[in-house]
């Protein structure tokens, strides 16, 4: 079973690309839910978390993202910590679920993978590209959020333009070509290649 990997900025599209390899049959791991998820349920990691953040992190309970965000977002070395704190489980995950999956190839989207160095161990990486002023404008009015706000978090991870050429496959997501086609033709090739790669 090949592995793919499926990567780009904010706003790029990332999950409206994962959602056609969906329709198409291809199982997605999408890792923020899964970070959110284990950030909800591990208690190793809750443990880890409350030590880092304090205890208000879990108001009863539950974890209280807008206080963890209003932390993180604010200090780029508490969003290293917090994702060098939540990867390794969100990673086991994913490795988890991947052997639980019958398809010649699987996909994890995930915004960060060269930042985190879990780029490692795929078959391919494919990169969903938008031009920044695209994404601006998408994510503004995904999340009514200011534009301001947005370059807060772009800012944040490394040039799509360096992400791009680190990928072996580009999908461009712009106002002009269409990205069903560009999809399809990404999927015969993944499942050719599942096909040998089952015979090796
Ligand atoms: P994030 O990293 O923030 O989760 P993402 O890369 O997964 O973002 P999406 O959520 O897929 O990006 O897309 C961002 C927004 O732009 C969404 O509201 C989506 O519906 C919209 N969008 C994405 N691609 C297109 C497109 N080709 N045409 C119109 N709207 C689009």
């Amino acid at each position: 079973m090949l592995k793919i990997g499926l990567t780009g900025g904010i706003g790029s599209g990332k999950t409206t690309v994962a959602n056609i390899f969906k329709v198409l049959g291809i199982p997605v791991f999408d890792a923020d839910t899964e970070a959110k998820r284990v950030m909800e349920t591990d208690p190793g990691l809750q443990k880890a978390i409350i030590e880092r953040f304090g205890a208000a992190v879990y108001a009863e309970g539950r974890l209280d993202r807008k206080y963890l965000s209003a932390i993180v977002f604010n200090d780029p070395l508490q969003l290293e910590i917090l994702n060098a704190l939540v990867h390794p489980f969100a990673i086991a995950a994913a490795e988890i679920w991947a052997c639980e999956q019958q398809s010649p190839y699987v996909i994890k989207e995930a915004a960060l993978f060269f930042e985190t160095g879990s780029a490692i161990g795929f078959d391919y990486m494919v990169g969903v590209f938008s031009p920044q002023h695209t994404r601006i404008r998408r994510v503004m009015d995904r999340d009514q959020l200011t534009r301001e706000e947005v370059q807060a978090r772009m800012g944040r991870q490394i040039q799509e333009e360096i992400k791009m050429r680190l990928c072996d496959f580009v999908i461009t997501n712009d106002d002009q070509q269409l990205l069903i086609p560009q999809v399809l033709k990404l999927h015969e090739q993944f499942l050719k290649d599942g096909k040998e790669n089952a015979h090796v």
